[in-house]
C-alpha cells in the first residue's frame, strides 16, 4: 500500500507545504525573488506569489488547493496572496501538533472555525479604522514595498491613486506598458490609447474631428450574410449593384459628416475602395478597434457609437497624437468633454522587469481601489496577525475542552506572518514574536518588524505601512478554509482519469 493510501493526511499536508515553502521567502519588503525557468529556457522573475504559485506544475490536488486559495485572494483582494498561503501552511503544520497531543481533525475543523470567526469579529470591530486621503497613498505604497515598482514609491503611489480615482474602479484602469524610458516616466494618460494605426498613412492634424461607427465600411460582407433568392442573372446582378450603391452612399455619409477632414474609427473592416475615397477627402481610418476601446474612445469624446450608418451621430473634435514603441503606432485620443478614461502608461526598462512592473501596479490599483471604494484599513507588518493572536490567546480560557487548544494553536499560526516578514529581513522569528507580544501587553497593536533594524520593532501606522482590512480578513478566511478542507480529507482513491 503507498504511503498516501496509508496516511493521506499527512500526505496531504506536506505537500500542501512543499507549495508554501516555494514562496515562504517572497514575503515581505524584503522578500526575495524567484526566477521561474520553463524548459524553453524562458525565464521569469518575480516577487509575487501568487505568480510563482501560477506557473508552478502541482501534481498533488493538496497543493493545487493551496494554489486555488491564492487566486481567490488575488480575484477578490488583487494582493496578500502569499500571506495567504503562508497563513495556510502554518495553519496545516500547527494542525499536525494537535493530532500527535490526541485532537481528533474535526475537532481541530470546529475549532479553528471558531478561532477564525472570532479573530475576524475583533479584526473588524477593533483593529480597522476609516482611512484618511493620505492613507491612499500610504496603502499604494505598502502595497509595492519591495517590488520593483519601490523605486519610484512617491510617483507610482500617486499615479494610482488617480488612476482609480479617475476611473473609480482598479478594474476600469486602463493600463499599457512600453518597454525603453525609466519608470518615472511612467504617467496618467487622460484619454484613450488605440493600439493601432491609420489604415493609410497620412497627414492628420493634432486637432481633428472624428466619427466612430460600431461596425465596418463592406459590400462584400454585406451579401456574405444577406440570404437572398434570385430566379435570374438580372435579378442577381441589380442586388449586386445595390450593395455596391450602398457602400459607395455609406461612405459618401461619412466624408459629408466630416467636410474638413477627420478621422473615422471602426470595429469591423473597411474596404479598400472606401479608404481610398475617404483618404481623398482629407479623411483618415482606423479600423478593427477592439469594441472596448470603441466604447472608451465613445466616453472619452463624448458621442455615442453607431451601429449603423443611418445613425451616424455627428463628428466631434479631439486631439490626437500618433506615437511609435517599438515599432507599433498608437494613437493617444484625448477628447474635449469631462470623461472618466484615463490610461496608465507604464514605462520600464526591459520586457522581463516591465511584467513585474505591471503586477506591482496590479496589486496597488488594486488595494487602492478596495480602500476608495470603501474599505478600512489597518496597520500592516503582520501587526494585525498578531494583536489578534494575543486577543485569542486571552479568550481561549473561556472555551471549554479541546477547542481551547485548537484556539490558542489558531493564535501561534497567526504570528507567523510578523515572523517571517522579520525572518525574511534576518530577524531571529522568535525574538520578534516575543517583542510584538510584549508591545501588545503594553498596549501597542500597530507593531511590526523594523525591517530597516534587524530584531527591532516599529510603530507601523506611524511608518505608514498600512493596507486595506479585507486583504488580511480574507487571508485568514481563506486558510482557515483550505486548511480545514485538507483535514477532513481521510483518504485519497485513484480515480479512473477520463477517456
Ligand atoms: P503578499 O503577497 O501577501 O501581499 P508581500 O510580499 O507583498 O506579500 O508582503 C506583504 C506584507 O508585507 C504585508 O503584511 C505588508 O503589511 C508587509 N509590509 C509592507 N511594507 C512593509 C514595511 N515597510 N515593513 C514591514 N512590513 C511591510
Ligand atoms: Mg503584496
Amino acid at each position: 500500500m503507498s504511503e498516501e493510501r496509508k496516511d493521506p493526511l499527512h500526505s496531504n499536508i506536506r505537500a500542501a507545504r512543499a507549495i508554501v515553502n516555494t514562496v515562504r521567502t517572497t514575503l515581505g519588503p524584503r522578500g526575495r525573488d524567484k526566477m521561474m525557468v520553463d524548459a524553453g529556457g524562458n525565464a521569469i522573475i518575480t516577487n509575487d506569489g501568487a505568480t510563482i504559485l501560477r506557473e508552478i506544475e502541482a501534481g498533488h490536488p493538496a497543493a493545487k488547493m493551496i494554489i486555488d486559495i491564492s487566486k481567490t485572494q488575488e480575484s477578490l483582494c488583487y494582493d496578500g496572496t502569499t500571506s495567504t498561503v503562508v497563513l495556510a501552511g502554518q495553519m496545516l503544520a500547527d494542525s499536525e501538533n494537535l493530532f500527535s497531543k490526541g485532537v481528533h481533525p474535526s475537532l481541530v475543523c470546529d475549532g479553528y472555525n471558531k478561532a477564525a470567526r472570532m479573530a475576524v469579529e475583533y479584526l473588524d470591530e477593533n483593529l480597522s479604522y476609516e482611512p484618511d486621503e493620505d492613507d491612499l497613498l500610504r496603502v499604494a505604497e505598502t502595497a509595492i514595498s519591495g517590488k520593483t515598482l519601490a523605486s519610484a514609491k512617491d510617483i507610482v503611489s500617486r499615479l494610482c491613486v488617480d488612476a482609480v480615482k479617475a476611473a473609480g474602479d482598479a478594474d476600469k484602469v486602463n493600463v499599457l506598458s512600453f518597454p525603453g524610458g525609466a519608470l518615472t516616466d511612467s504617467h496618467l494618460f487622460r484619454g484613450v490609447v488605440v493600439n493601432r494605426d491609420y489604415a493609410i498613412e497620412m497627414d492628420i492634424p493634432v486637432e481633428s474631428n472624428v466619427v466612430l461607427l460600431m461596425s465596418g465600411l463592406e459590400s462584400e460582407k454585406e451579401m456574405e450574410h444577406l440570404q437572398i433568392q434570385v430566379t435570374d442573372m438580372q435579378q442577381y446582378e441589380a442586388v449586386r449593384r445595390r450593395a455596391g450603391q450602398t457602400l459607395t452612399q455609406k461612405v459618401k455619409t461619412v466624408a459629408s459628416m466630416l467636410p474638413n477632414g477627420g478621422v473615422l474609427f471602426t470595429r469591423d473592416n473597411v474596404e479598400d475602395s472606401a479608404l481610398a475615397y475617404l483618404h481623398k477627402n482629407g479623411i483618415a481610418v482606423v479600423k478593427r478597434i477592439q469594441e472596448s476601446i470603441m466604447r472608451s474612445l465613445s466616453s472619452a469624446i463624448g458621442i455615442r457609437v453607431s451601429h449603423s450608418i443611418d445613425d451616424l451621430e455627428t463628428a466631434a473634435p479631439c486631439k490626437i497624437v500618433r506615437q511609435k514603441h517599438n515599432d507599433v503606432h498608437y494613437l493617444f485620443v484625448e477628447g474635449e468633454v469631462e470623461s472618466t478614461q484615463s490610461t496608465l502608461i507604464i514605462r520600464g526598462a526591459s520586457h522581463t522587469t516591465l511584467d513585474e512592473v505591471e503586477r506591482g501596479f496590479d496589486d496597488a490599483l488594486g488595494v487602492v481601489s478596495l480602500v476608495m471604494n470603501g474599505g478600512k484599513i489597518v496597520a500592516g507588518g503582520g501587526s494585525t496577525y498578531a494583536a489578534i493572536a494575543s486577543h485569542l490567546r486571552t479568550e481561549a480560557p473561556k472555551i471549554q475542552g479541546m477547542e481551547q487548544m485548537a484556539i490558542n494553536s489558531f493564535a501561534d499560526t497567526l504570528e507567523i506572518i510578523p515572523a517571517t516578514i522579520g525572518e525574511v529581513a534576518g530577524h531571529t522569528p522568535l525574538n520578534c514574536v516575543f517583542s510584538l507580544r510584549n508591545a501588545i501587553a503594553e498596549g501597542m497593536y500597530t507593531f511590526g518588524p523594523d525591517v530597516e533594524k534587524i530584531n527591532e520593532i516599529v510603530d507601523m501606522k506611524e511608518i505608514g505601512v498600512v493596507e486595506p482590512v479585507q486583504l488580511v480578513r480574507q487571508a485568514i478566511l481563506s486558510a482557515t478554509e483550505v486548511t480545514t478542507a485538507i483535514l477532513k480529507i481521510d483518504d485519497i482513491v485513484v480515480k479512473r482519469g477520463e477517456q
